[in-house]
């Protein structure tokens, strides 16, 4: 069995779905392993250190693709690539089934098993194949170095013999995996932090890292959706939330801001009217820009200054720390890649609960049933 690892092509990609030290146990099985050329390399991860552990290197990656059995990438490979796979190939990584399901059309004729690591569902058992959980973390942590990097102002409070600083105001909107981390390193730092969620069981884990909890009355309705997640709200709960954002705007130095609701554009939270309450100097970092973003103003994967005010749109943060993203990331790909393969063969079993919930297409055919249906629509259209 033979499974390839590619080099990313999305622009800004620097990681890479497994690291030499990953291989070790893939290779004891008898698996063999092709790397294209220059695969790891921003991730820290050279050619001749694939070697040493075992694998092979080759600058052709057409070869990859149409001899492996087994092909864990970070992002969907490209029509032309999936156009070279074989039939019968699993293909495992961040697909995007339910934004861009028509881009995986090709490999699905080609009867190409598909895994999205997105959809891994979000069970105990899984927790450590929750990749979606691995890169929010690293997100939301660089969200804040990011922010610290460029506002005018210090993060901590400073007692000096010149005067006392006070301490850096930090405000976190959606309190889910980045949002925690943003709460966490902001506080590490020294900031005074608040945050803001409605999903009230976020509550409690706001407190417990020493951030205050701003509660907004919703009137009752449901926050929750299914499987711990946010449920969609009405513009007037939406409404509620704004109010609180740009109230809380006017005296926070930084806003990072995660809120997102799962197959649904990210809600526009942050009016105008919050940014422009922002003193000059001040930074909100929109997490949700691949989403489309929070804020009314964001322009996904550009930065702008406002009034002063910078206002930046990441669209793939994982990809500025490619080291410690591509360590994450391998490990969640090796426990998955553990429950489909068995003394060194591929077995697909979507009685499995967590294959058949990641298990965009099998056989020709989509197994996830949102996938399904988009499928069927974006073909009635078509
Ligand atoms: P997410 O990326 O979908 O959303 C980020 C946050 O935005 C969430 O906390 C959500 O409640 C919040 N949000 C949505 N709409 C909002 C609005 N209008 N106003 C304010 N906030 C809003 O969430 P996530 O980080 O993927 O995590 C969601 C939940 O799943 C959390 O409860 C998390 O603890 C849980 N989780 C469980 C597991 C597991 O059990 N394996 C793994 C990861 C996450």
């Amino acid at each position: 069995m033979l499974l390839g690892i590619l080099k990313e092509t999305a622009p800004g990609e620097t990681r890479v779905a497994l690291l030499p030290e990953s291989l070790k146990a893939l290779l004891a099985q008898g698996i063999e392993v092709a790397v294209e050329a220059g695969a790891g390399i921003s991730a820290g991860a050279y050619d001749a250190a694939y070697q040493e552990v075992g694998a092979g290197v080759t600058a052709d990656r057409a070869s990859i693709l149409a001899h492996a059995d087994l092909l864990p990438v970070v992002n969907a490979p490209s029509a032309a690539d999936q156009a070279l796979l074989k039939s019968g190939a699993v293909v495992i990584g961040f697909l995007r089934p339910l934004d861009a399901p028509s881009a995986l059309a090709t490999a699905i004729a080609l009867h190409v098993t598909l895994f999205s690591m997105e959809l891994v569902p979000r069970i105990s058992r899984a927790q450590s194949m929750d990749a979606l959980s691995s890169m929010a973390t690293i997100a939301g942590y660089k969200a804040i170095i990011d922010a610290a990097g460029i506002l005018p102002r210090l993060f901590p409070m400073l007692m000096t013999a010149a005067g006392t600083i006070p301490p850096a105001r930090v405000f976190v909107i959606g309190a889910g995996v980045a949002g925690l981390q943003a709460i966490a390193t902001a506080r590490r730092l020294g900031a005074v932090v608040e945050a803001y969620d409605v999903r009230a069981a976020a509550g409690e884990q706001v407190r417990s890292l020493g951030a205050k909890f701003l509660d907004v009355d919703l009137g009752g309705i449901a926050t929750e959706g299914g499987g711990g997640y946010a449920a969609e709200l009405t513009e007037e709960a939406l409404n509620r939330g704004r109010d609180l954002i740009t109230r809380t705007a006017s005296h926070s130095d930084v806003i990072v801001t995660t809120a997102q609701v799962p197959g649904r554009p990210a809600p526009r939270l942050i009016r105008r009217a919050a940014i422009e309450a922002m003193r000059p100097g001040s930074v909100l970092v929109d997490l949700a820009a691949p989403a489309g973003g929070n804020c009314e103003l964001t322009r996904p994967g550009v930065t702008q200054t406002l009034g002063g005010v910078t206002l930046m749109a990441p669209m793939n943060l994982p990809a500025e720390v490619p080291v410690h993203a591509s360590q994450l990331y391998a490990r969640n790909i090796l426990n998955f890649l553990a429950l489909i393969v068995k003394k060194d063969q591929i077995a697909v079993d979507l009685g499995d609960e967590v294959l058949a919930g990641a298990c965009v297409a099998h056989k020709g055919s989509p197994v996830n049933p949102r996938v399904a249906r988009l499928l069927e629509s974006a073909e009635a259209l078509g």
